[in-house]
C-alpha cells in the first residue's frame, strides 16, 4: 500500500510524557503525526479550586466526572494516573530527579546496553525541554525535611528539588523564556501548593506547554476526547500499516471512527497501553509477546500524611513537592502537599497500623482510637486538612514487580509476579513517620484502604511492556519497537524496565528521546514515502 493512501505517517495514542515527546521529535523529522486523547483539553480556569469540586477534579465519565485525576483499585495496589492532553503532566508534582545507578543496571534492561553512559545526553534534553529548575523557596514543609536529615546527622541528604515550574517573578507574565520565543507565555508561580489539581496560573511546565505546543506548530494534530479502543494490522505483520479504530470519550453514546496509519506508537500510560494491548494479544495483534502485561514496577512506594495539631502551622504554601531527603542510594523520601482547601482526602484517613491480617489491622485501629481519643479528634477533625498535612512519599528502588493479566469484565487484574508484593506496611517509611510526627507535632495517617486491606498506593505505575533480547524475554527491544510488528513503539511509563526509585517522569521522557533519536528524518527513511514531505526545512527545536 503506498503511502500516501494513509492518512497519518504516525498515531500516537495518549499524550502523556512518552506521548508528547514523540509527538514533537517525529513532526520535527517530518511526518505527519496524530495524536489521539481520551481525555479534555484544559485551560488554566478549568481546573478545579480544590479537590472538593469531584466534577472537574476527577475522571470518571460515566459518573460525570471529566477532570484530570484518575483513581483505580485493584488487588495488590491502588493506582492514581493523570488524564487529559498532557497526561500525567496536569496532575503531577513536577518534580524531576535522574535515577541513581541501580536503575540502569537491574531489571529487565540490564545488560541491554550501558544505559546510564547511553541515556545522560537525553536526561539532560529532557530537563531542558521541561523547564526544570531548582526550586528556589523554603518552605515550612522543606524545613521539616532538612530537620528529618539533620537528626540523622546527614544534613547533606537533604536537596532541593528540580522541578518543571516558571518561577521568575510571582504573578507576572513574560514571553516564552525557554524556547527562543517558539513557546507559549509563562507566569511566575505563586507558591499556591495546588500543582496536582492543575495550576491554574499557568506557571507550571506542562506538556502542552512545551513538547506538544511545539508539535501543533510543525503540524502535528491533537485529537481529544476520542479513545483507542483498536489497533488492527493492514498485512500480518504491520508492515502495510494499521488501522486505529477510536470511539467517543465522554459521550453514553460513543461515536466510532477509524484512520490509517503507517506507525503507531502506544504511550496511553501503562494502565491504558497495558490494557489496549493485553486485549489486541487475544484478537488484533496475536503475535505480541507472551510477556506483555508481565514486570510491572510500583516504586514500591508509600504515602503516608501526618498532620500537625498546631493551629497556625501551614504546609500549603510552596510547590506540590519542593525537596528530597536521599535517605540511601536506593531508598528517598518527598514532601508532598496540596492547596488551602483541598483536603478531600481527609475522609480516607485511618490511623497507620501494622499487622498480618485485616482482624489484627482493624483490631490495632480500633485501639488507636481508645488509647489516643483526643489526638485522633484533633486529627480527624482539623479545620483544614491539606493547610494541616505534610504527606510522605516514600519510594525504593528495591525491585518486585505484579503482572497485569485481563478480567472476565474485559478489564484488568492485578497477580504477583516476582518477589515480595508490594506493602502498605513498609517499616522504613512508618518509621520515618514516626520522626515526622515529633517534628511537625501531628499524627501520621494513612489510606484506609492501606490500613484496612493492605492495598499501597502509588502514583508511579511501571512496566508491563518491557525491554528484552528478543520476543521471549521482552515486549519490545531497546530502541522501543515492538517485536513481531513494524513500525509498532511502546513509548511511556510501560517501557520502564527496572525500578527507578524515584519519580519516573523525566525518565520516560529521557528514555523517549532516545527512541526518536534513532527514528530517521522522513526524507531518509525507505519505508516512508518522500514525495509526501510537508517539513521539507526543519530546524530543530534544541
Ligand atoms: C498525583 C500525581 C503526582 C505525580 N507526581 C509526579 C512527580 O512529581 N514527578 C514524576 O516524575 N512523576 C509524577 N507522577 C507520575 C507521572 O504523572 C507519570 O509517571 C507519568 O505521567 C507517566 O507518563 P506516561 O508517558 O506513561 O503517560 P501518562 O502521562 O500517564 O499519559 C497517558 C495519557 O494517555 C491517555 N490514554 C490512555 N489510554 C488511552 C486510549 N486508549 N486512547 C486515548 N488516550 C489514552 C490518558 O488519558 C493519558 O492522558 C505523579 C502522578 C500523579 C497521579
Ligand atoms: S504552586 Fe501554584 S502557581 Fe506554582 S506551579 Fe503549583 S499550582 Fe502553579
Amino acid at each position: 500500500m503506498a503511502s500516501n493512501s494513509f492518512d497519518y505517517d504516525y498515531v500516537i495514542i495518549g499524550s502523556g510524557f512518552g506521548g508528547s515527546v514523540s509527538a514533537l521529535r517525529l513532526s520535527e523529522k517530518g511526518y505527519k503525526v496524530l495524536v489521539i486523547e481520551k481525555g479534555k483539553w484544559f485551560k488554566p480556569e478549568d481546573f478545579p479550586k480544590t479537590n472538593w469540586d469531584l466534577r472537574r477534579w476527577m475522571w470518571m465519565p460515566s459518573l460525570g466526572m471529566q477532570g484530570l485525576f484518575k483513581l483505580t483499585f485493584y488487588r495488590h495496589v491502588a493506582i492514581v494516573s493523570g488524564v487529559g492532553v498532557g497526561g500525567g503532566s496536569l496532575v503531577y508534582a513536577n518534580t524531576l530527579p535522574v535515577p541513581k545507578s541501580e536503575f540502569y543496571n537491574t531489571g529487565h534492561w540490564k545488560g541491554l546496553d550501558n544505559w546510564q553512559e547511553e541515556l545522560k545526553p537525553f536526561y539532560s534534553t529532557a530537563l531542558k525541554m521541561l523547564g526544570a529548575e531548582k526550586h528556589p523557596y523554603m518552605s515550612r514543609s522543606d524545613k521539616a525535611m532538612q530537620q528529618l536529615a539533620t537528626n540523622w546527622g546527614r544534613p547533606e541528604a537533604f536537596e532541593k528539588t528540580d522541578v518543571a515550574v516558571y518561577f521568575g517573578k510571582p504573578g507576572v507574565t513574560v514571553s516564552d523564556p525557554y524556547f527562543e520565543g517558539k513557546g507559549p507565555e509563562r507566569t511566575g508561580c505563586i507558591l499556591c501548593g495546588g500543582c496536582m489539581l492543575g495550576c491554574r496560573y499557568d506557571s507550571k511546565n506542562t506538556l502542552d506547554k512545551n513538547y506538544l505546543y511545539l508539535a501543533q506548530q510543525l503540524g502535528c494534530e491533537i485529537l481529544a476526547e476520542k479513545e483507542v479502543y483498536d489497533v488492527v494490522p493492514l498485512t500480518e505483520d504491520g508492515s502495510g500499516g494499521y488501522e486505529i479504530k477510536y470511539k467517543d470519550s465522554l459521550s453514553y453514546f460513543p461515536k466510532k471512527g477509524s484512520l490509517k496509519t503507517r506507525g503507531v506508537i502506544f504511550s496511553g500510560g501503562v494502565l491504558g497501553s497495558i490494557n489496549l494491548l493485553l486485549k489486541m494479544k487475544e484478537a488484533s495483534l496475536p503475535n505480541l509477546s507472551d510477556t506483555i502485561g508481565t514486570g510491572i514496577r510500583t516504586n514500591s512506594e508509600s504515602l503516608i500524611g501526618v498532620t500537625t495539631y498546631d493551629k497556625d502551622v501551614s504546609f500549603s504554601e510552596g510547590i506540590a513537592i519542593g525537596s528530597i531527603v536521599n535517605i540511601d542510594d536506593s531508598r528517598h523520601l518527598e514532601p508532598v502537599k496540596y492547596s488551602e482547601g483541598a483536603g478531600f482526602w481527609r475522609i480516607f484517613m485511618a490511623p497507620m497500623v501494622q499487622g498480618k491480617n485485616f482482624f489484627i489491622r482493624f483490631f490495632r485501629m480500633i485501639k488507636d482510637f481508645i488509647l489516643h481519643p483526643v489526638n485522633n479528634f484533633k486529627v480527624f477533625f482539623v479545620d483544614d486538612w491539606s493547610k494541616r498535612t505534610q504527606i510522605l512519599l516514600y519510594m525504593e528502588s528495591i525491585d518486585s514487580t505484579l503482572s497485569f493479566k485481563r478480567n472476565m469484565l474485559g478489564g484488568m487484574k492485578t497477580n504477583l509476579d516476582t518477589g515480595p508484593a508490594p506493602t502498605a506496611f513498609n517499616p522504613k517509611a512508618q518509621d520515618i513517620a514516626h520522626e515526622m510526627e515529633k517534628i511537625v507535632n501531628g499524627k501520621a495517617m494513612v489510606m484506609s484502604t492501606e490500613t484496612l486491606f493492605g492495598i499501597p498506593t502509588t502514583a508511579h505505575i511501571l512496566g508491563g511492556a518491557c525491554m528484552g533480547k528478543d520476543v521471549d524475554s521482552g515486549v519490545i527491544d531497546k530502541n522501543n519497537y515492538v517485536f513481531n510488528y513494524k513500525n509498532m513503539m511502546v513509548c511511556d511509563g510501560s517501557m520502564i524496565s527496572a525500578n527507578p526509585g524515584v519519580n519516573p517522569s523525566l525518565s520516560i521522557t529521557a528514555i523517549t528521546e532516545r527512541a526518536m533519536s534513532k527514528i530517521p528524518m522522513k526524507r531518509d527513511n525507505p519505508e516512508f514515502n518522500p514525495v509526501d514531505m510537508r517539513h521539507a526545512e526543519i530546524i530543530p527545536v534544541l
